[in-house]
């Protein structure tokens, strides 16, 4: 891939920061399961988190294709950006169907960093996958919505002031199709704290800061209703283009990231009075991975481009979050078994890269319901669910 040096500038200022915040950082928050803020602080300031915000709200107005870079760069320095990645591409939807009233208010705070949005409330404890279900309610009271259920996997909340939410406002069976009757409010969180709002941290196997969110009575703004009412399925999913770009992007920063470690390690680790890197039966594994990381940056960069020039690259998006999660949950399983036993250590961050990386088949979308979107969407198979 040939860079402009624009791109090529990116990527030497976000190793920059990240050279700051070395392994030592990392495993000292996964330890204690603390959120990076001093991380995300730097991110913030150096604009890397404003990005996609255009310059008129007081960000850098990139394209996706350089934000994916920005991603990627952070995983392949050992820098988890999980810890504000929300940031990026839930403010897309703000910035698409969001009021002119509602941009001003929000965005120039989101570009500067003193509003987070970082938080997502889609997943629900019984729908599961099955978004059409869910059950959390947001009924219309005069000026207000009155909000009453409960979210699961609301990753960051703790540490955002505003949540995306996506809320029924008319009931399932008197809506005008299956997929209207749901809306997006942006719940202003330091408000709504204590008052019908509660956050219960999970911990995770990896340090994610995710949480369970319960609404007991919410009354929020009728004001922070983004959009027409009803249409917040629409939205969300046209957003979620530009989630799995940049999360395929995170991916592939991973796979570099233990290819990197793994083939150093092999040059250097001597067993049998040679360097392990010299049998084939270690090489060719990181060889293979390097082949599969490549492919996946491709279509990344494909997505993102297509993304770009205002196409709607539903299945180039699916299609790269499929293949990076899968390049770097593969080359992670490839990285510790180089390593042998050392993998193993927490000293090498590898078990905690391997820990971190395991996420992204399941999360934000399963590498199952992509092969269905393909398998319908695409080759015009019967729908299976
Ligand atoms: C650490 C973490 C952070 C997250 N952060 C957020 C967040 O910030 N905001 C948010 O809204 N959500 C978040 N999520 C939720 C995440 O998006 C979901 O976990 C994911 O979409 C899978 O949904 P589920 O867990 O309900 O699995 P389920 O829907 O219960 O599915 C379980 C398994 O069954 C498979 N399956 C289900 N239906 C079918 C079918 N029809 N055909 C074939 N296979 C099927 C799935 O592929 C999956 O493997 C997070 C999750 C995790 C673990």
């Amino acid at each position: 891939m040939t860079e402009n040096d624009d791109i090529a500038e990116i990527r030497r200022a976000v190793q920059a920061l990240c050279a700051e915040f070395p392994g030592e950082y990392w495993r000292e928050k996964d330890r204690e399961r603390a959120y990076p803020g001093e991380f995300v602080d730097a991110l913030t300031k150096a604009g890397f988190l404003a990005a996609l915000i255009p310059e008129e709200f007081g960000g850098s107005g990139l394209k996706l294709d350089a934000a994916a870079v920005i991603m990627e760069e952070i995983q392949s320095s050992g820098c988890n950006g999980a810890s504000a990645h929300a940031q990026m591409y839930i403010m897309n939807t703000l910035l698409r169907y969001g009021s002119p009233e509602q941009k001003a208010q929000y965005l120039p705070g989101i570009a500067d960093g003193s509003l987070r949005l970082q938080a997502f409330g889609v997943s629900e404890p019984t729908s599961g996958t099955d978004t059409l279900s869910l059950r959390t309610v947001a009924a219309r009271d005069g000026d207000h919505y009155v909000i009453n259920g409960q979210k699961i996997w609301t990753s960051r909340a703790e540490h955002s002031d505003l949540m995306l939410l996506l809320a029924r406002t008319t009931p399932r069976e008197a809506a005008a199709s299956k997929t209207e009757g749901l809306s997006i409010l942006l719940v202003d969180m330091r408000a709504a704290l204590g008052n019908g709002l509660t956050i219960k941290p999970i911990r995770t196997m990896m340090n994610h800061s995710t949480t369970e969110v319960f609404f007991d009575d919410l009354r929020i703004p009728a004001t922070s209703l983004i959009g027409e009412e009803g249409k917040g399925f629409r939205y969300i999913l046209s957003g979620m283009n530009a989630e799995r770009i940049l999360i395929a992007a995170e991916c592939v920063g991973d796979a570099k990231w233990f290819i990197e470690k793994a083939t150093a390690y092999a040059k250097d680790r001597s067993v049998f009075a040679r360097p392990i890197g010299q049998n084939q039966g270690v090489q060719f594994p990181i060889a293979r991975c390097y082949a599969q990381m490549r492919a996946a940056e491709l279509m990344v960069h494909h997505a993102a481009q297509t993304y770009d020039q205002g196409g709607n690259p539903g299945a180039e998006a699916n299609m790269a979050k499929l293949l990076a999660s899968e390049a770097s949950w593969a080359a992670a399983d490839m990285c510790v078994q180089t390593f042998g036993g050392f993998g193993f250590a927490e000293e090498y961050d590898v078990e905690r890269k391997f820990r971190e990386a395991r996420l992204y088949t399941v999360a934000p979308i399963s590498t199952n319901l992509i092969l269905s979107y393909l398998a319908e969407h695409v080759l015009g198979l019967p729908r299976s669910y």
